[in-house]
């Protein structure tokens, strides 16, 4: 299947920013608000590995149990990956970042600034209130090193812009079946929202869905949904494609449960809030098993998927701690389930691959 999208790779992103003078601000896994960074003219660029970077740098700074992702990043840092970064923001989503936060601002205190941000385990509206102020807090933390007051109308402007992005992302995923993509390239341009403007973003959705076919695709064999953390490392998607499956969901945290809600409040550091707290159901988000596994029989039901594999990262609790019910519920369900566990900091093993062709064979 042809690119005719032109996918830009985030090497050519961060080059770019480059050399236009264009600054960007580095930011660790899961949740915060884009909108709130490019208020400060500042460029989101996540960081979800990268994958298959050498752990060396970081391991004496981390426990031997720390996850990969955390591993890779560090390491990157450390290794002067993100010396060009204006700063480094490290949301608290899970205990091993939280880590990571200290491990900055304690031991290695690097020349960019690093930030952190907390985010909140519930949805209550005291919880929207706490959040909300923690982004105050932050745009005065960005506010120091930009030497810019972003106005609220100027706020507003830029969380509806990411807003229409979220909403062309769930179009693309709603037409997945119909869009004439391997679930590598299908990824490669999901994942682009990690690191291109909201408006680039939306505009290469839009192009996509003006490309699909009108009639579902005919080589979807088997339709899977996909759950856990990051789809990494990346070639298991290729395995994916040769053994005739498709991901018509996506349930991973960097992308589907990253589909925040459009929100109105007058208030733009409570819209932000209340829209991320308003995501899909997330381990990261404290929610229940059961609205986890209410959220997969939804999607695995409207989208007719035949099964749910959860690609999870090696260490990643967060997670592991949802999966022995969320499979039992969905196997209960007639929903076949595989979990893959995977190091982002090594190539795909031969064992995956092969644990991956069977699952395919066995749905059919
Ligand atoms: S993979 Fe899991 S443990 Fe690691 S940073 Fe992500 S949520 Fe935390």
């Amino acid at each position: 299947m042809s690119d005719p999208l032109n996918i830009p790779s985030r090497k050519e992103v961060l080059s770019d920013y480059q050399s236009s003078g264009q600054d960007f601000v580095a930011v660790y896994p899961i949740h915060y608000h884009r909108a709130l960074l490019r208020a400060h003219d500042l460029m989101p660029v996540e960081l979800w590995g990268p994958s298959q970077y050498s752990t060396t740098s970081a391991d004496a700074h981390l426990q031997a149990y720390t996850c990969s992702v955390v591993r890779c990043g560090l390491s990157f840092a450390l290794d002067g990956g993100l010396e060009k970064a204006r700063a480094i923001i490290v949301p608290h989503s899970c205990d091993s970042l939280q880590g990571l936060g200290s491990v900055f601002l304690d031991f290695i205190q690097p020349k960019t600034p690093v930030l952190t941000l907390y985010v909140p385990r519930g949805r209550r509206e005291m919880d929207v209130e706490f959040f909300a102020r923690e982004l105050m807090a932050l745009d005065k933390s960005l506010a120091k090193i930009t030497g810019k007051r972003p106005s609220e109308k100027m706020l507003h402007s830029f969380i509806d812009n990411e807003q229409k992005a979220d909403s062309a992302m769930e179009a693309v995923l709603n037409n997945r079946i119909r869009i004439p993509m391997s679930n590598r390239q299908f990824y490669e341009l999901m994942r682009t929202r990690q690191y291109v403007a909201a408006e680039k973003f939306e505009k290469l959705a839009r192009d996509t869905l003006e490309s699909m076919q009108q009639d579902n695709r005919t080589d979807c064999s088997h339709k899977l949904v996909i759950s856990g953390l990051v789809p990494e490392p990346a070639e298991l998607l290729s395995v994916m494609d040769d053994a005739g499956l498709t991901v018509v969901w996506d349930d991973t945290a960097c992308i589907g449960r990253r589909i925040y809600p459009e929100t109105d409040d007058a208030d733009p550091y409570v819209r932000m809030a209340r829209s991320i707290l308003g995501a899909p159901p997330d381990s990261a988000l404290g929610s229940s098993v059961e609205a986890r596994l209410a959220h997969l029989l939804d999607l695995t039901r409207n989208k007719q998927a035949q099964g749910v594999v959860f690609w999870s990262v090696k260490f990643c609790e967060p997670e592991l701690f949802y999966l022995p019910q969320l499979s039992r519920g969905l196997e209960l369900a007639g929903i076949r389930t595989l979990l893959l566990e995977v190091d982002i900091s090594e190539p795909a093993s031969a064992q995956v691959q092969t644990r991956l062709e069977a699952f395919a064979e066995s749905l059919t």
